[in-house]
């Protein structure tokens, strides 16, 4: 007979130290993504707070945020549209500016991606500062699509990005801290 799995999500990310860079804790989700279980439930729990809800598209972003928006798109059965790095979709794209720690990034949506009203759900692994989000979100914005909620895995709250993405007006779920 089987055991009872107790484990949680959080119980399958590791925490990889100085990763990139010294004085990062880096959440590793790959040991998330690599189990049956952990990643059934991941993909499962990020979509319980929208049950019922009407979705037009999800909204992944790069690179994480495709694994996971990849399986929450097929899901719902919706269409998966990617936010990229600056230079990486071939297609005619709308660009948006975002601060990092030291500098600038630019993250790029194809311009025909969305069309005006649709309802869209944003999903990255990781919430920190909250700046990649919020790119992407005016990115969709722009478009004319209107934001159902941004869904994580992990949120850092110390690093403020429910309160950026609060202020803005948008509901923010994350399955652990
Ligand atoms: P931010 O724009 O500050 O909210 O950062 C979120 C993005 O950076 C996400 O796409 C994450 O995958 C990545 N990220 C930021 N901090 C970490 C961390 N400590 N561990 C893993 N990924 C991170």
């Amino acid at each position: 007979k089987r055991r009872l799995d107790t484990r949680t999500v959080r119980d399958y990310i590791r925490t990889i130290v100085d990763f990139p860079h010294e004085g990062i804790l880096f959440r590793d989700v790959t040991t998330l993504f690599a189990d049956a279980r952990g990643f059934r439930m991941a993909v499962d729990q990020l979509l319980t707070p929208y049950a019922g809800e009407p979705i037009d598209k999800v909204i992944g972003l790069e690179a994480r945020g495709f694994i996971l928006g990849g399986a929450v798109a097929h899901q719902l059965s919706v269409g998966f549209v990617p936010i990229r790095k600056k230079g990486k979709l071939p297609g005619s794209v709308i660009s948006q500016a975002y601060a990092l720690e030291y500098g600038e990034a630019v993250m790029e949506m194809h311009d025909d991606a969305l069309r005006p009203g649709d309802r869209v759900l944003i999903v990255d692994d990781l919430l920190a500062t909250g700046g990649t989000a919020v790119a992407g979100i005016s990115l969709c914005e722009r478009l004319g699509a209107r934001i159902v909620g941004c869904t994580f895995v992990i949120e850092l709250p110390e690093l403020g990005g429910r309160k950026a993405l609060e202020s803005l007006g948008h509901e923010v779920n994350a399955l652990t801290a």
